[in-house]
């Protein structure tokens, strides 16, 4: 299993409620996972959990076997990066750098990573060019980030998270930037290249319509013994 919970308990602080309590939640090898849930319901909350950005209170997360509560905060950040890529809602881009180097800073956060490109495509660059030309964004590589449109940002955040073949690719409601056109189409794209970099995906969304394209798609209700105290909020 490459993310397995159990008996997870989280409240943030100064909440009088739990915002989620999970028995159990997993995502296997290879597995593309749907998880959705109306705004406020604790999709991001969750994510921030399996990424090792907070800790719950009780219950235990693995990932690829590791205890993240086993971590010093400094080996969870290097855990996070070696293993995890993650496409946010807003990119989280940096503006003043190009289209390349955003890609490659990855590789510089994880030495297995850069490890696997080099291995994989001769060079972290190589490895890049590869994703940002599948990306269709190669006559955009020495351009500032700030100068692309919504949809090409999304998709220099799609290769920055896949470059050195993380074995999990999260993407936190990566397509509300997006039109419902070009929705489907970076659904396809990022499937296609998660499975060229042998990476299991788990998306979250409010958007029910995208479950179409995955393997499982699961409601966080379903998941969580908050659900309907959250959704009655
Ligand atoms: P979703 O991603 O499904 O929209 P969130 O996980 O962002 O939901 O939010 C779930 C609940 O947790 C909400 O009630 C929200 O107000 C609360 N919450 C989210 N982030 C924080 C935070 N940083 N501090 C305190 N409460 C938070
Ligand atoms: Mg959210």
């Amino acid at each position: 299993m490459l993310i397995e919970l159990a008996d997870v308990q989280f409240t943030w602080r100064g909440a009088k409620h739990a915002t989620l309590d999970m028995p159990q939640f997993s995502l296997a090898a290879g597995e593309r996972l749907f998880l959705h849930g109306p705004s406020g319901s604790g999709k991001s909350t969750l994510l921030s959990l399996l990424t090792g950005i907070h800790l719950p209170q009780r219950g235990e997360i693995r990932i690829l076997g590791q205890n993240l509560a086993a971590l010093s905060n400094t080996a969870r950040d290097h855990f996070r990066a070696d293993h995890i890529g993650y496409v946010f809602q807003q990119f989280n881009l940096l503006s003043y750098l190009s289209v390349l180097d955003n890609v490659l800073l990855s590789c510089q956060f994880s030495r297995i990573r850069r490890e696997r490109a080099q291995a994989f495509s001769g060079s972290t660059k190589a490895q890049a060019l590869h994703l940002l030309d599948r990306l269709d964004l190669t006559p955009y590589l020495e351009r500032p980030v700030s100068a692309l449109s919504v949809g090409q940002q999304q998709r220099v955040a799609l290769a920055r998270a896949l470059i050195g073949a993380p074995e999990i690719l999260i993407a936190d409601e990566p397509t509300s930037a997006l039109d419902a056109e070009r929705r489907a189409a970076f659904i396809q794209l990022l499937f296609e290249c998660a499975h060229e970099h042998n990476t299991a995906v788990l998306m979250v969304s409010h958007d029910p319509q995208l479950a179409a394209a995955f393997d499982r798609s699961v409601s966080l209700a379903s998941l969580n013994r908050c659900s309907v105290e959250a959704e009655n909020a």
